[in-house]
């Protein structure tokens, strides 16, 4: 192990974090190792990990089955092309993918990424109406406050404000929007809350190819939750007007929010769902898109003949094996009982900041607990504030939030809301 000082010069120099400067450095803890909840720094502190690297590690970090999941698939193959090859690990990924998502989608795209999945499925839609030769049928409506991933396609459908629309004006494909979900998730449904968005379709229904949100939670834009009965909405006025549904459950995915998939809180299928993040629980980055039977042999129908994407690494053998792994080892635990219980405590202790002067607002939903501020966080002395309360969490925007493992114990997760409420006391 070389010196923490080297290590930390040379990565200052040249290596870029997310959403970071080259000029105006971060600090960047280096990490050694990593177990269950706890995350090991190269100066021998050990924080409690509340993020779970953003929604993806729902076992905890160097689980023993899926370290031997990859291990045995390591000594088969890494890696084979998926071009007129296939392989046992992508057919148990894709048979658990079918059987587990909402019905009638049973069909699978692997990529690489969720910003890939997304583009993947716009592209789909896209497909789709090309082949029902309605090209004019080419934009796509999604809400703001929404987040898609950082790709062009993707990044035209989140929040125009937040997302970068304004720096890259002119080479984003213009989308439309409807205003965020305001209806809570547990509020009595309100039902202006779909009317800006049923005015919007009823104007362009023409001209959309689909219309693609994330379902219940709003994650990266905003984490906010919306109401169940928002999306049986969604799901009519798609049909009624003949444009696609695309759910991205990149975040909410595999439990996440109490359900298997978020779509389940209003048991609705749409006709393109993504899936990544916490797929392979968190070990490789993996995704899939998967769609229903009519809309995959009407794309395939069309002028091309066939879909047209190819990840070079698609349907990669090492991670769809430990995703095999994480979704058998999710099943095979009591992961709603854990998801409610973290549910309840995050509810229970997050609750009295509520009367903080510089809170705006206390949420919870599922393993998702959220403490939105009035003003934006200083990343630069809240962060280490928290490493020093010996916790691991990355706020953004106005929010400090927590999405731990769902293996996390109470008291771990008692340490969290007690360092959050410790930086708060301060502020
Ligand atoms: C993270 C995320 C993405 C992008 O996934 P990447 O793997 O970072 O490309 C897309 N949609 C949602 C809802 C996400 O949370």
């Amino acid at each position: 192990m070389q010196d923490i000082t080297t290590l930390i010069d040379f990565d200052q120099q040249h290596l870029w974090h997310p959403y970071s400067s080259i000029v105006d450095l971060q600090p960047v803890w280096p990490v050694n190792s990593a177990r269950g909840v706890r995350i090991q720094l190269a100066d021998g502190r050990e924080l409690i990990d509340g993020m779970a690297s953003w929604w993806c590690a729902i076992h905890g970090y160097n689980h023993p089955t899926l370290n031997q999941a990859l291990a045995q698939q390591m000594e088969q193959m890494a890696h084979v092309m998926f071009g007129g090859l296939t392989h046992e690990p992508a057919v148990e990924l894709g048979r658990r993918l079918v059987a587990l998502t909402p019905e009638p989608l049973d069909k699978v795209f692997f990529s690489d990424s969720g910003s890939v999945a997304v583009e993947v499925a716009i592209k789909m839609a896209l497909q789709y109406w090309q082949a029902r030769e309605q090209r004019q049928k080419h934009r796509l409506l999604s809400l703001r406050k929404g987040y898609h991933g950082d790709t062009f396609g993707a990044m035209s459908v989140c929040d125009p404000v937040t997302g970068m629309h304004e720096l890259f004006s002119g080479l984003l494909p213009s989308q439309l929007f409807a205003p965020a979900p305001s209806c809570a998730f547990d509020a009595p449904w309100d039902p202006t809350d779909i009317t800006a968005l049923t005015e919007l379709m009823e104007q362009h229904h023409q001209e959309l190819a689909a219309v693609i949100l994330e379902p219940i939670v709003q994650g990266a834009g905003g984490m906010r939750f919306y109401h169940p009965e928002y999306l049986r909405q969604v799901r009519k006025l798609c049909d009624h007007y003949e444009v696609l549904w695309i759910a991205d459950e990149i975040a909410t995915g595999f439990g996440r929010s109490g359900r298997l998939f978020a779509c389940e809180h209003a048991r609705v299928s749409p006709d393109i769902l993504c899936l990544g993040k916490a797929m392979t629980g968190g070990y490789l980055s993996l995704a899939a898109t998967l769609t229903n039977t009519t809309v995959a042999e009407t794309l395939c129908g069309g002028a091309a003949g066939c879909f047209m994407h190819g990840p070079t690494f698609m349907a990669n053998p090492l991670a769809c094996a430990v995703s095999v792994a994480s979704i058998d080892l999710l099943l095979d635990s009591p992961w709603q009982q854990r998801v409610a219980t973290i549910e309840a405590q995050l509810n229970a202790e997050l609750a009295p900041l509520r009367q903080h002067p510089a809170v705006a607002d206390v949420r919870v939903l599922g393993a998702i607990g959220v403490v939105e501020m009035r003003e934006p966080v200083d990343l630069r002395s809240l962060q280490p504030r928290l490493v020093e309360q010996g916790v691991w969490l990355r706020p953004f925007g106005h929010l400090i939030y927590v999405m731990p493992a769902f293996v996390i114990a109470a008291d771990e997760l008692g340490r969290i809301t007690r360092a959050i409420a410790h930086v708060l006391a301060d502020t």
